[in-house]
């Protein structure tokens, strides 16, 4: 008889709902799978066949044919053995089929019939309670992600079985199986206040996050730059419920939430090594993934020495900064994944690291440093909104405590000043943060007077910007005078929006 079980696919980070059919006819034994599967889904034969089996049911002997539709639909992902094993026993009617209608299933079988954990599970379950599905089984270590999802049961089943008891059973969420509960405390973190004498860049640091400015820190090794950025977390504003489920979306897809790991609870804080693959950071393959780029969304991306990545690498990240999406078209398919990360970078001077240095010597040729300084091109520094030079602290610096702890910046003093930067933009009608915002709002924004644009005209010339850089020195001043609360773009902020722009060592250009 004929069969329909509700399953998904995922198509880029959209969740979309399929239909197994399955048809056992008469005929010589066989077992057949239509409906554009990829090879993945073809090889879940043999692990469905062997799960059946040893769950102590038997395989039907027919002519097994089972059809994914729509049929237009590319469809990958080992999560699709268990739908199709219950499609399989309700057309020999070990599963009520009727009562199966009520239920939209996922799941990977091993052979012996356990149930394995997917990837990909959250945009699903958005997908089928869009399409109004009250109840979902999957797998029981998916679950804790898939109760993100409000207005829809989630049954656990760790093995074959269980979901067929569940089924014929009509079991809701918490009826058998124990729910895990969805934890939303936060992780202690380090301090900015374990940083002395870097206060300049902590000033720069509280701009990026106020405004979600890219920074760049070029210094010798040692200065600090990796311990500023990994503290970055601890200064940006709480992320809200729905970036939360925007981000874990990400990363369900890239299969980060099934190893047993707890869900998502913060911004994220992705740090890939230089010698990353170009599909691994921007994302990509033959079934495209989101990326570190990505995965970093709403959170912050840290670039750790960046001129050792890629010069293709570097290249490519200019449109994701300027438009904070990624765009792959496979087989005339467009995908699309959102990367509205803050980006982090940091650099050595020189290959040797000591270029400018005052305590070390550099020993690289100038051969050598200007072949390093080529892979940040023109062209990606103009997108870099605060471009910081640093120096090894000194000794003095250290000493900053015993003056007075109000010298030494730490995290909290750090984080209200950002939030009430972003809390002030908010009241003067700019929901979008100034790194985001539009070139032409951002004029309007600056409210510059005619010594402010004389300022401004001066520099143009002097420091020889580009338009783009005028526009994004507008909007780095934009969010320094929030830090100030003020309502008019001054001199002063414009000054300093200007400092962070002109990298003394003036890497790129020759
Ligand atoms: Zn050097």
């Amino acid at each position: 008889m004929l069969s329909t079980i509700t399953s998904g696919v995922i198509k880029g980070i959209e969740g979309q709902k399929v239909n197994i059919e399955t048809c056992i006819g008469n005929g010589l034994p066989n077992f057949n799978i239509v409906g554009l599967a990829s090879k993945s889904v073809i090889e879940s034969r043999e692990r469905i066949r062997s799960a059946i089996i040893h769950s102590g049911y038997d395989f039907p002997h027919g002519h097994i044919t089972v059809n994914l539709s729509p049929a237009s639909l590319n469809k990958n992902g080992s999560h699709l053995d268990l739908p199709i094993a219950i499609g399989v026993l309700s057309s020999t009617l070990v599963v009520n089929s009727r009562k199966a209608k009520a239920y939209a299933v996922i799941g990977e079988l091993s052979l012996s019939g356990r149930i394995m954990p997917i990837d990909g599970v959250l945009p699903l379950i958005i997908a089928f309670r869009e399409a109004g599905i009250k109840k979902v089984i999957l797998p029981v270590r998916n679950v804790k992600e898939a109760s993100m999802v409000e207005g829809i049961s989630v049954i656990g089943v760790k093995k074959l079985e269980e979901a067929i008891v569940a089924i014929n059973n009509e079991l809701s969420e918490g009826d058998t199986f124990p729910i895990a509960n969805y934890s939303s405390e936060r992780i202690e973190e380090c301090d900015y206040s374990d940083i002395k004498g870097q206060e300049y860049a902590k000033r720069a640091l509280v701009v990026a996050a106020a405004g979600k400015h890219p920074l760049l820190m070029i210094g010798p090794p040692g200065c600090g730059k990796t311990m500023l950025a990994k503290r970055m977390p601890t200064i940006l504003t709480p992320i809200t419920n729905s970036e939360l489920l925007e981000t874990t979306i990400i990363h369900s897809v890239a299969g980060h939430l099934n190893k047993g790991s707890n869900n998502l609870i913060n911004r994220p804080f992705r740090a890939p090594h230089h010698t990353i693959s170009r599909a691994a950071l921007l994302g990509g393959g033959v079934y495209p993934m989101p990326g570190e780029l990505s995965l970093a969304h709403n959170g912050v991306l840290f670039l750790d020495e960046f001129c050792e990545f890629d010069s293709g690498q570097i290249e490519a990240l200019r449109q994701p900064l300027e438009d904070h999406k990624i765009v792959i078209s496979r087989q005339g398919i467009t995908y699309e994944f959102p990367c509205r990360a803050l980006v982090i970078m940091a650099a050595n001077p020189c290959p040797c690291g000591f270029f400018g240095s005052e305590s070390n010597e550099c020993t690289c040729t100038a051969q050598e440093i200007a072949r390093y300084r080529r892979r940040m091109s023109g062209p990606i520094l103009d997108r870099i909104d605060l471009q910081l030079t640093m120096q090894e602290v000194r000794y003095e610096d250290l000493k900053f405590e015993k003056i007075g702890k109000d010298k030494v910046l730490d995290s909290e003093t750090m984080s209200s000043m950002v939030s009430d930067a972003v809390r002030f933009s908010k009241l003067e009608g700019r929901d979008e943060k100034c790194g985001n915002i539009s070139d032409k709002k951002i004029r309007d924004a600056c409210l510059l007077g005619n010594l402010e644009n004389k300022f401004l005209e001066n520099a143009y010339d002097r420091l020889k910007l580009s338009p783009r850089s005028y526009i994004r020195t507008l909007k780095v001043a934009r969010t320094i005078a929030d830090i100030e609360q003020e309502r008019k773009v001054s001199i002063e902020h414009l000054a300093e929006a200007l400092g962070y722009r002109c990298s003394e060592y003036d890497i790129g250009k020759d």
